[in-house]
């Protein structure tokens, strides 16, 4: 007997092995370890055959890892369907849809996760409205796909689980995918005190074996309800009912490695593929979901208002070119610091909100001006007080900072704008009386930490939080009466062409943990672009009109998604000038493997990324338009001929991509 394996490599090709003769039962499905090319992979065995073809010498595998399989037919529909879609090889696409971990020698069961157990609320019209509808298709199998746009607060979790008790009732099963970041012990909860015993939750803290143990659970159909990140949306459920993908606009979705997958995507597919209902939701839907929902591709729900009738909270501008500063501090406003004065005054809880991790992001010489730069990533260093080190947020490469600039050595280093670190030290005299706790990277290490500050900010311990983006999401506390978004240009000035929408997202989503009690709720975003269409409309929680302008702004003559299907292709290698040639040579070709098509196709570039330089590979990048991926299809036969036996660059391939740096 053989074996045809493949591996997680770059190669197209299936390799065949001889099957050791003591192995009687199949190997279809199970992992071992092959040798290729005298050294050992590991590989997934697809297939079984008697005889071979040809006259080749046949090596046998080394070892077996799995003894009952992982994957089956379904797996290897989805990672075809995966490696054509995304261009990777089919083994790429197999083992990033599988767990890594193995086989415990004694059989250890995981535990579903457990608490006591709470009734579900009545829902209010809206939802009842909307979990009819869901339910009605769950019933008919017609796998239809749902947008729920909700505001912050609406009850779209309510939703989401009495939708899936229904499923679950009716013997099938649920996956929700959440990001990584909203994996919060409170949102965990939610799901644990209505669903006893059956939930399981993938997380990245959760050890490569566990994740394996319950991967064999969920496959026996003994875990009914899967929450996970991104790579969850693979679990192997033999009866899937619903899948849920909360925050549906959320970038973390896509994977930044190859297979670069959207979690959105391949949830279409096996939703398609085995009669499931998909059900996406968000206060801040992306502006492609609304547009297909528009366009009635897919279903559009509302939720107009908060659940608890509780009122959105009112959201107020602060301009930074006008505003006085509370004493010296650079980005905390007199008005803001004089709001929260009185807040604490209320012993009610404040969050403050800067998307920047760090004391400084930008350190430069007094006397020689240099900036501080990342030896390997062409980015500036952040200054971490605390550590007094210099850190890359791309490489994470650290150095200590030096007394003298090491160039000049006269000048001192001066530490220019404001991160998380600063802002808390700032705060800490501000408010001298305050308990005030920072959450981002540096303070929260592990969940451990995480929990800690959590649970204490829970109990009322806290009175000011700050943050990154950590706290943008999720958290519901009801005596949180006061946000602050303290720089909301951060994500405008990026050059991508979602800037605007991730602005607006963000916004909103911070704005969104205030007021969520029976207390009123404010909100202050502090600015220098007061007038920009995604603060205004974040303002007054008008989703619609932000959605309204945005599509005018993708449409013809620029042609961005929805109307046009963007790939990115980038090439990195070490040499800068040969990554500059091969990314202008594929550009050329791809010119001309496209020319009968070029009415449909436009092509920006070769030119350098954002990012030039990261982790020591320059980067250079090509994007093409087009309305159909399908014309792509002889280039990228011809790029793989021509480009992967060169070994000077790599190239990325990068289908409707999310990243544009
Ligand atoms: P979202 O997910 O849309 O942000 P949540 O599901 O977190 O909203 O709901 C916000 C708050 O409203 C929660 O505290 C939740 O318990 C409460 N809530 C949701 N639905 C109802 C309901 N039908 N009746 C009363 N309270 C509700
Ligand atoms: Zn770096």
């Amino acid at each position: 007997m053989y074996v045809k394996v493949v591996f997680n490599l770059p190669i197209d090709k299936i390799l065949t092995y001889k099957k050791p003769d003591e192995i009687s039962d199949s190997l279809i499905g199970c992992r071992v370890i092959a040798p290729i090319k005298g050294k050992n992979n590991k590989g997934i065995v697809i297939e079984e055959v008697e005889t071979i073809d040809g006259n080749y010498k046949v090596y046998p595998i080394k070892a077996r890892i799995d003894l009952e399989p992982i994957c089956s037919d379904k797996e290897f529909k989805l990672a075809k369907w995966m490696s054509n879609y995304y261009h990777s090889s089919f083994g790429e696409a197999l083992f990033a849809a599988l767990p890594v971990g193995t086989p415990a020698k004694k059989e250890k069961k995981a535990k579903p996760i457990s608490a006591k157990q709470k009734p579900y609320l009545k829902l209010n019209d809206e939802q009842e409205n909307v979990v009819k509808k869901i339910i009605e298709s769950i019933e008919s199998n017609n796998n239809k796909t749902f947008l729920l746009h909700g505001v912050t607060g609406s009850g779209k979790t309510e939703v989401y689980l009495q939708a899936i008790k229904k499923a679950v009732d009716m013997g099938k099963q649920a996956i929700i995918i959440l990001p990584e970041i909203s994996l919060t012990p409170q949102t965990i909860k939610r799901f644990a005190e209505r669903f006893e015993g059956k939930v399981a939750v993938l997380h990245s803290k959760l050890s490569p074996n566990a994740k394996y143990r319950y991967w064999q659970m969920i496959k026996k159909d003994e875990i009914k309800i899967v929450i996970g990140a991104r790579s969850a949306i693979f679990s192997p459920t033999p009866n899937l009912g619903i899948i849920v993908i909360d925050e549906e606009h959320e970038t973390s979705y896509k994977s930044a490695d190859t297979p670069r997958y959207h979690a959105r995507q391949v949830a279409f597919y096996r939703k398609s593929q085995e009669n499931a209902v998909l059900l996406l939701g968000s206060a801040t839907p992306s502006i492609e979901s609304y547009y297909y929902a528009s366009i009635g591709k897919i279903e559009l729900l509302t939720l107009n208002k908060r659940a608890a009738s509780v009122n959105m909270p009112e959201v107020k501008i602060l301009d930074l070119k006008k505003e006085k500063r509370a004493d010296a501090f650079p980005i905390i406003t007199q008005k803001l610091a004089e709001e929260i004065n009185k807040k604490l005054e209320k012993k009610e809880q404040i969050i403050l909100f800067l998307n920047r991790k760090g004391y400084a992001p930008v350190v430069s010489c007094s006397y020689c001006q240099r900036v501080l730069e990342c030896p390997n990533c062409s980015v500036s260093l952040t200054y971490h007080k605390k550590k007094n080190v210099v850190m890359c947020h791309y490489c994470g490469y650290t150095q200590y900072l030096d007394e003298l600039c090491d160039e000049c050595k006269i000048g001192h280093f001066e530490q220019i704008g404001s991160g998380t670190e600063k802002v808390e030290e700032h705060l800490k005299i501000l408010f001298p009386n305050a308990v005030i706790e920072r959450m981002d990277q540096d303070t929260v290490g592990g969940t451990k930490n995480y929990e800690k500050i959590f649970k204490r900010f829970s109990d009322g311990e806290i009175n000011i939080l700050v943050g990154t983006q950590m706290i943008a999401k999720g958290l519901d506390f009801p005596n949180v009466t006061l946000v602050g978004v303290l720089l909301a240009d951060m994500s405008l000035h990026i050059p991508d062409f979602r800037s605007a929408e991730r602005t607006f997202n963000l916004i909103t989503q911070v704005a969104g943990r205030s007021g969520r009690g029976e207390k009123k709720g404010i909100v202050y975003i502090q600015t220098y672009s007061p007038n920009n269409y995604s603060i205004e409309y974040a303002k007054n929680h008008d989703y619609i009109s932000f959605y309204n302008k945005e599509i005018e702004n993708r449409k013809f003559p620029l042609n961005y998604p929805p109307f046009a299907r963007l790939v990115r292709l980038v090439i990195r290698g070490l040499d800068e000038e040969k990554v500059e040639n091969d990314a202008n040579k594929i550009a050329d070709m791809l010119r001309m493997e496209t020319y009968n098509n070029s009415d449909k196709i436009i092509i920006l570039g070769a030119s350098a990324c954002a990012i030039n330089k990261l982790n020591k590979y320059y980067r250079w990048n090509i994007l093409i338009k087009t309305s159909s991926h399908s014309l792509l299809k002889n280039f990228f036969d011809k790029l793989k001929y021509n480009f992967t036996a060169q070994k000077d660059n790599y190239i990325e391939i990068d289908i409707d991509p999310v990243n544009m740096l």
